[in-house]
């Protein structure tokens, strides 16, 4: 199958793509590395009058780090996090996931902005913006805002982001010292999207940790966190006992959602082997 006709515009400044934006309307759609969009508009699944190239935005390029702050550009391709010296240092849960993205071919155009517009909630960067408790940056006619990560996916392939937006760039608080972190997902194949997943954050002095996140994702239609396992470890010395109680409860707060190929039991099932393993991996 073949998209529908549509017009093309490759705006060079963020003002003039929020320009053609606003002129377009709801009608138009924007296109970074085009990796998921290309699918969606030749299975006609969407048909926009206008796709508008964001690619030469250069307010949307670059990872640098700013203070205390790591700022990742919309634009930036998985493969440029997965070989970046500045992520590795200052975002460690990141380098460990982008591996499980696809393959490389796929992460050679796929980007960091893509992905957390498109809102998937079986994707790595979502889950792993919401674990860092990142700030987006979102340009639109009004100027710019900023807004948490947990507030900006709000639904199955749904974001706070309006139809005259666009993502700039996603700003969180680089590594402390003591900053621990699990990433793991199960997939049938390497590169297959997770049947369930995880993204563990923590401080860790001795064997207590603190300021906790632990993120799952490819569960519910947002990637969604255990709030009230991460209380239960929070500030206690972790031991088996322990452990067990943040499986039970986070087993028991999640409100798993099937998907085509898995009941909700075995994703709540799933919910539990990944805390277990992330938090026994953390005091082995
Ligand atoms: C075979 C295959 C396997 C894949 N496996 C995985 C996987 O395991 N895990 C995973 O996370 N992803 C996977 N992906 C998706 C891939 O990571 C995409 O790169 C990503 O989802 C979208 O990024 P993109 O730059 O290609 O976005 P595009 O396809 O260009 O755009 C996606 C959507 O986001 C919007 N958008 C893009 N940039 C912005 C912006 N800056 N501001 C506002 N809206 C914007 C577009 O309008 C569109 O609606 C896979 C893709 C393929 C083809």
């Amino acid at each position: 199958m073949k998209s529908a006709a549509f017009d093309y515009a490759k705006p060079k400044a963020l003002s003039e793509a929020l320009a053609l934006l606003a002129e377009a309307g709801e009608d138009a759609r924007l296109i970074a590395g085009g990796q998921t969009l290309l699918a969606t508009l030749n299975l006609r699944l969407s048909e926009p009058s206008v796709l508008i190239d964001i690619t030469h935005l250069d307010e949307l390029k670059g990872i640098s780090v700013i203070g205390e702050q790591l700022r990742i550009g919309a634009l930036v391709t998985h493969t440029e996090i997965e070989d970046s010296k500045l992520i590795a240092q200052h975002a460690p849960l990141l380098k460990a996931a982008v591996p499980h993205i696809a393959h490389r071919a796929i992460r050679n155009l796929g980007t960091w902005g893509g992905s957390l517009a498109y809102g998937d909630p079986a994707a790595e960067w979502p889950a792993c913006s919401l674990a860092l408790n990142a700030t987006m940056l979102i340009a639109g006619p009004a100027g710019e805002r900023r807004i948490s990560a947990q507030d900006f996916f709000i639904d199955l392939y749904t974001t706070s982001l309006e139809p005259d937006e666009i993502l700039v760039a996603t700003e969180f608080p680089v590594a402390s010292s003591n900053q621990v972190f699990y990433f793991h997902e199960l997939a049938r194949r390497h590169g297959d999207y997770a049947v369930a997943g995880l993204a563990l954050v923590a401080n860790k002095v001795g064997n207590v940790l603190s300021d906790c996140t632990f993120t799952f994702f490819s569960v519910g239609a947002t990637p969604v966190m255990a709030t009230r396992a991460q209380a239960l470890i929070d500030g206690k010395p972790l031991n088996e006992d322990l452990i067990a109680s943040a499986v039970a409860a986070a087993r028991a707060e999640i409100d798993a959602i099937a998907d085509i190929t898995n009941s909700a039991e075995t994703k709540r099932h799933l919910i539990g082997v990944l805390l277990e393993r992330g938090l026994k991996h953390l005091i082995a």
